[in-house]
């Protein structure tokens, strides 16, 4: 049997986008790694429908911005960590300075707009990011590596148009879904942090709870991607890319 290596410190940083169904289990697991810093931005409040997969939060959050419940929840499982609340929406004012802050970041948004913008943010800092998504029964996992290819626009090249896909009232996630997800989120995060391989680069993790599968879809860098490839025409991120918010669930 082989001897398990001593957990080092890791003094990195990590931000995770959406103190929400997935960012809450991704900061869980992160929580134990070590961090040096661990960022969270969120400009929303607590609500009591979200209280079932938003784990970090309880009854005495309702109405408390996510930011601060986040931060109080955090201190006290991990009272030496230090993290960083973001009061302020992810847009294109401030996903660069966001992005250029951390070392790693973990996708937790719950809209297609934020995570072209997450992408695009990421990719033009040289910051890894891992990517989540819930929605119904099942969601998805990819990892864009610090250079930046393959990334999540390799694979979905523009955000979809107004009115494709389902609405945020119809399109809803089962609570425990996005628990899983976000975990294997904060996981590889973890891994992200500590200089390891990314598990999840250049591959679309599928996870279906009705039919208990995981499908890995592999896919290489586009040569035409708009934002990693050599010839990208996105240079800086525009309100103009992104559209509008389009509902994935969480
Ligand atoms: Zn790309």
């Amino acid at each position: 049997m082989a001897v398990m290596k001593p957990v080092r410190a890791t003094p990195a940083s990590v931000l995770i986008l959406g103190a929400g169904g997935l960012g809450c289990p991704a900061a869980l697991a992160l929580g134990a790694v070590s961090l040096a810093r661990i960022g969270i931005c969120d400009d929303d409040r607590v609500d009591v429908s979200n209280l079932h997969r938003q784990v970090l939060f309880g009854d005495q959050d309702v109405g408390a911005l996510k930011v601060d419940a986040f931060a109080r929840a955090m201190s006290r499982r991990f009272p030496k960590l230090a993290v960083e609340k973001h009061a302020v929406r992810f847009d294109v004012t401030t996903a660069a300075e966001l992005a250029a802050l951390y070392d790693v970041i973990v996708d937790g948004t719950d809209n297609f707009a934020a995570k072209f913008l997450a992408n695009d943010a990421a990719v033009l800092a040289g910051t890894p990011l891992v990517h989540a998504a819930a929605v119904g029964w099942g969601g998805q996992l990819t990892t864009v590596p610090a250079r930046g290819r393959p990334c999540y626009r390799c694979l979905f090249e523009e955000p979809p148009a107004a009115g494709v896909g389902p609405s945020c009232a119809e399109a809803g996630v089962l609570g425990p879904v996005p628990g899983v997800l976000g975990a294997l989120a904060g996981v590889e995060a973890a891994r992200l942090a500590r200089r390891e391989t990314p598990a999840f680069a250049g591959r679309l993790v599928q996870y279906d709870s009705r039919a208990m599968s995981v499908r890995t879809v592999r896919f290489n860098p586009n040569p035409l991607c708009s934002v990693c490839s050599p010839g990208a025409r996105i240079r800086a991120l525009s309100a103009a890319e992104y559209g509008p918010e389009g509902c994935i669930s969480t």
